[in-house]
């Protein structure tokens, strides 16, 4: 068993002074569990109880990271959800979760009320929460207690709510402050959204694990990156954090050089932006592989070499398995289902047991994501498995071939997907971006590709557009690329 969350948040506060935000004005751990009380206190007051959900719906600001932890610390259960929803999406999160009380921003407490009862403004709360004593005494929580319901970032459909217990969350910051060796002078740069579990749980369990700090920005811009990379060692981003700062000219060995890590999750980094930035920075991302449901599954190793287009091995205690289409594992080198089992495994969907029993087999939870071992025990992506392409009986691996073309000359980025063809049942077709003031050709570019990519492999069509349809996380959304081109070989 791991050791909880708020243990450690009080194990930091037991060191005076100890900096939990940096900036003008500090935060300390001993503020932090100060503040969390007064939130747990002020939930109280509103009459929330043990299992109640809190539904959070904000804008990025430090309040969320409290509110977290007081929701830990009360036994109430956190669920975080995407500020950039509208008011009617978010009307399906208050119909399936039934939070007790649901806190806006102050401009959309007349609109949620429709929907929900009990909306309030974040601003409203806080004033509550800063009359509230400063101490709390915790109800006893259990490891298997929920935690956290988090929604899916909804790539493939609609979102699922994720129910992730205590133990979920602190086993899987124990692995990750290991093998990413945090320690109590780390300064994490924090751009992510906190709606999310890369920039909710990784980020912030990962310093509260280790004693360490963060600079706390509110939204990510290459410029405030750049200015705040002097005084900090460690950053998690998604892969076009990456790609916009390579963008920037001012990007070079010096602007990185008090940095010890680069890590990258949520989506591929194509190993075109992992060479990139080695050779501009002569640092190596270190790119991992996670999900709501699992937390985080796989890591490229922090000593040993870190392989671009790899999301590395399974974390300490966490099983990972690539299985056939006869849910036998498969040996090395083989592609299959990628199947996860260990600590880090969710409970099951909220309110989805049907999904929930679908999704597991034998106790292994099918993550719906395919992929390959190395011989060296290096775990490739090769897509979704609702993203595989089947043409003419042929399996191909998406990001296989995106990796292909991001080698390319003049892109920028591609997705490549399967459409509807009368001879092959699908033809594989490539979307592109090009970069800024390049031309991209159609025909050129296949021709290109031959040299790289089985003839079965090459994109029958490449179309060049302007911008790939993204999701919040920047994830790239394949559905909506299907559907708009369905008609393309009609
Ligand atoms: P939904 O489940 O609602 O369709 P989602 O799967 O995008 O949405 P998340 O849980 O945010 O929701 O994302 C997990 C997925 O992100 C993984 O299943 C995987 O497909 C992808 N992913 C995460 N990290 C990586 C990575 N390093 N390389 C490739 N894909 C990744
Ligand atoms: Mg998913």
């Amino acid at each position: 068993m791991s050791v909880d969350v708020i243990a450690k948040l009080k194990a930091g506060a037991a060191t005076p002074g100890r900096v939990w935000l940096q900036g003008a004005e500090p935060v300390t751990y001993g503020d932090l569990l100060a503040e969390t009380a007064r939130m747990a206190n002020a939930l109280t007051k509103l009459g929330l109880v043990k299992g109640d959900r809190l539904l959070v719906q904000v804008d990025k600001c430090e309040a969320v990271l409290a509110l977290y932890l007081a929701c830990l610390r009360a036994g109430v259960v956190f669920l975080p959800v995407n500020p950039g929803y509208t008011v009617a999406e978010t009307a399906h999160f208050l119909t399936d979760a039934e939070p007790a009380l649901a806190l806006v921003e102050e401009g959309r407490v007349g609109d949620i009320s429709r929907k929900s009862q009990n909306a309030m403004g974040l601003g409203s709360f806080l004033a509550i929460a800063s009359q509230a004593e400063s101490t709390y005494v915790d109800p006893i929580c259990g490891p298997d207690d929920l935690a956290a319901i988090l929604y899916t970032s909804g790539t493939t459909g609609r979102s699922k709510g994720v129910m992730l217990s205590r133990e979920n969350l602190a086993s899987n910051a124990e692995a990750l402050v290991g093998l990413w060796r945090f320690a109590e002078g780390d300064v994490l740069l924090h751009a992510l959204p906190v709606f999310h579990t890369h920039g909710l749980f990784v980020a912030t369990n990962c310093v509260l694990f280790a004693g360490a700090s963060m600079i706390f920005q509110r939204s990510f811009s290459p410029d405030a990156v750049l200015a705040a990379l002097p005084g900090a060692t460690v950053m998690m981003g998604v892969p076009t954090f990456y790609s916009r700062l390579l963008a920037d000219p001012r990007l070079d060995r010096a602007a990185c050089a008090h940095m010890r890590l680069f890590i990258s999750g949520s989506a591929p980094l194509s190993p075109a932006t992992h060479a990139e930035w080695r050779a501009r920075t002569g640092m190596a991302i270190l790119e991992r592989y996670g999900m709501t449901e699992t937390n985080m599954i796989t890591s490229n190793p922090y000593d040993g070499d870190r392989r671009a287009g790899t999301v590395g091995m399974a974390l300490p205690g966490v099983e990972v398995r690539v299985t056939g289409a006869d849910g036998r594992p498969l040996p090395a080198g083989e592609a299959g289902s990628i199947e996860v089992r260990g600590p880090n495994v969710f409970g099951g969907y909220w309110r989805m047991p049907e999904q929930t029993a679908r999704e597991f087999r034998d106790g292994w939870f099918v993550t719906g994501d395919l992929g390959a071992f190395d011989a060296e025990g290096y775990l490739s992506i090769l897509g979704r498995a609702k993203d595989l392409v089947i043409t003419g009986g042929l399996n191909v691996y998406p990001a296989e071939v995106e990796a292909a073309i991001d080698d390319l000359p003049g892109v920028a980025a591609s997705a490549v997907i399967g459409l509807p063809h009368a001879d092959f049942g699908e033809a594989v077709v490539a979307c592109v971006v090009p970069v800024p003031g390049a031309t991209l050709e159609e025909g050129a570019m296949r021709d290109a590709l031959r040299a790289r990519l089985a003839a079965f492999k090459i994109p029958k069509r490449v179309l060049v557009l302007a911008d790939l349809p993204r999701n919040a996380m920047g994830k790239v959304q394949k559905a909506e690329l299907r559907r708009e081109h369905a008609a393309l070989f009609d």
